[in-house]
């Protein structure tokens, strides 16, 4: 019996403790979507919400330079967030709380890097929580590469990708695994934003060679989101260079992010350009849906949640695009469940996740992705559904991307679908869809499979 009661807020604290979590939950979502993905996690990850009032919003975290940088560059995009959820104004207190004893220097003391280098290395992201697919294996394994070889392998290793798909993660699992295996090494993980600020702080106390010292002094450079210096001032564009160069010359790792490839930084100069070109450059994609469902699994395992597959599916298949968004999702679920007390399913999901954007809203499906996803599941490759053969799962195949492309194309026309498989007569779309429709009745494994590449194909 005590579990029932346990289970009721029956105090007045507790009900503050959960009404501040869920709070908090709202103004993190909204930032989460306007705060360089970077910037986010180093910021936000540690604050805890410890009351809410109906007024007041009091929030902590244990580190104080955290707690600095939150109260002089966020705390006006914080209150307006907490007042626009509540739809009152609610001020925001900040609170440095120590927490457990940062791990302090014994280790370190030779390599000594700054309070704010050890604040910004997120100890979670390591490779064995990097989900791996096809979107994100080479990404993978150059990292992995440069992590285990730091001193010989490409440079500078270049990873461009749309923002959350895991290239901070992948920049800071390098980190974590150098500060494991190579303890004496060196390691600066720098946010472009982060080296712009403190270059122009440094010019402004005049201190420009030491801050460039500090930056020389490493044995490899983690230089996360170019694509902000690239819009930036020659001048900072020329002391990267000469940065860049000198640890380059020095045989010193060089591992960049970036939203896009180099070539199409547009304003990034030549020399930096040509810099990276010489190096190795991999791509991370959007996780297909595979890996989607994978990470959400992990996640969800990671924070002891219990989510049925049917959701799994349902997330995996709404948001296709940021690895972040996922996570989002499952932690509001995560609240949802534990304020309603009842365990996730699909319907609550479907309720909770109501005003989460939908990241595929919009999108046309396209004849390509039919042929992608077709190919995937049944195992056929693209050229031979586009062929003429009439081997029977690869019939079926062309068959289900007919379908697909009837029922999810309304603007194609039946002869546009057919043209894209490489017929002439509309009459073939019509054939194919009415011999799917049969083969789903029989067989209703095939129903259910179809239904899942349809919705996976929808959002
Ligand atoms: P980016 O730097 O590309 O914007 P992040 O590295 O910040 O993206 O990733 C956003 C979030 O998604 C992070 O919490 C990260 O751990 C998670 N994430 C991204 N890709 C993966 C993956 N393949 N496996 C596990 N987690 C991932
Ligand atoms: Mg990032």
């Amino acid at each position: 019996m005590h579990s029932e009661a346990s289970k009721l807020p029956d105090s007045q604290t507790e009900q503050e403790n959960i009404d501040a979590a869920v709070m908090w939950q709202s103004v993190y979502d909204t930032l989460s979507r306007s705060i360089p993905a970077n910037f986010f996690n180093i910021f936000f990850d540690s604050v805890k919400a410890k009351k809410y009032d109906g007024k007041q919003l009091l929030l902590s975290a244990d580190n104080d330079k955290i707690v600095d940088h939150l109260r002089n560059r966020y705390l006006d995009k914080i209150e307006e967030a907490a007042s626009h959820t509540a739809g009152k104004s609610v001020k925001i207190a900040l609170l440095h709380e120590p927490g457990q004893a940062e791990p302090a220097s014994e280790s370190s003391a030779v390599a000594a890097p700054s309070d704010l280098d050890k604040i910004t290395i997120n100890p979670k992201y390591t490779f064995d929580r990097f989900i791996r697919g096809p979107s994100n294996e080479h990404a993978y394994a150059a990292a992995l590469g440069a992590a285990e070889n730091p001193s010989d392998y490409h440079n500078p290793l270049y990873i461009y990708g749309n923002v959350g798909v895991g290239k901070t993660h992948l920049m800071m699992a390098i980190a974590n695994r150098l500060i494991a295996n190579k303890p004496s090494y060196r390691v600066k993980y720098s946010p472009a934003e982060t080296f712009q600020n403190e270059l122009y702080d440094a010019i402004a106390r005049k201190s420009v060679n030491s801050l460039k010292a500090r930056y020389r002094n490493v044995d490899v450079l983690l230089f996360d989101d170019i694509q902000f210096i690239a819009e930036r001032a020659n001048y900072i564009q020329e002391e990267i260079f000469h940065l860049f160069n000198f640890l380059y010359q020095q045989k010193k790792q060089i591992v960049i992010s970036g939203d896009r490839p180099p070539q199409q930084l547009a304003t990034l100069h030549d020399r930096l350009q040509s810099r990276f070109q010489s190096g190795l450059i991999v791509d991370i994609k959007a996780p297909n849906f595979e890996t989607r469902l994978a990470i959400l699994q992990r996640k969800a395992s990671e924070m002891n949640l219990s989510v049925p597959m049917e959701v799994h599916k349902y997330l995996a298949a709404r948001f296709t695009q940021h690895v972040r968004i996922l996570e989002a999702a499952l932690i509001k679920l995560q609240f949802t469940s534990q304020l309603e007390k009842h365990p996730i399913d699909l319907q609550m999901t479907k309720i909770a996740l109501r005003d989460m954007p939908s990241e595929s809203n919009g999108q046309q499906v396209s004849i390509d992705e039919i042929l992608r996803v077709v190919s995937r599941t049944f195992h056929v490759n693209e050229d031979e559904i586009k062929g003429s053969s009439r081997v029977e799962n690869i019939v079926l195949a062309r068959h289900a991307c007919m379908y697909l492309a009837k029922n999810l194309i309304p603007t194609m026309s039946l002869k546009g679908i057919a043209e894209a498989f490489g017929k002439t007569d509309h009459t073939t779309v019509m054939h194919a869809e009415k011999k799917m429709i049969e083969l789903m009745d029989k067989d209703n494994s095939l129903r259910v499979q179809m239904e899942e590449l349809s919705n996976e194909l929808k959002f």
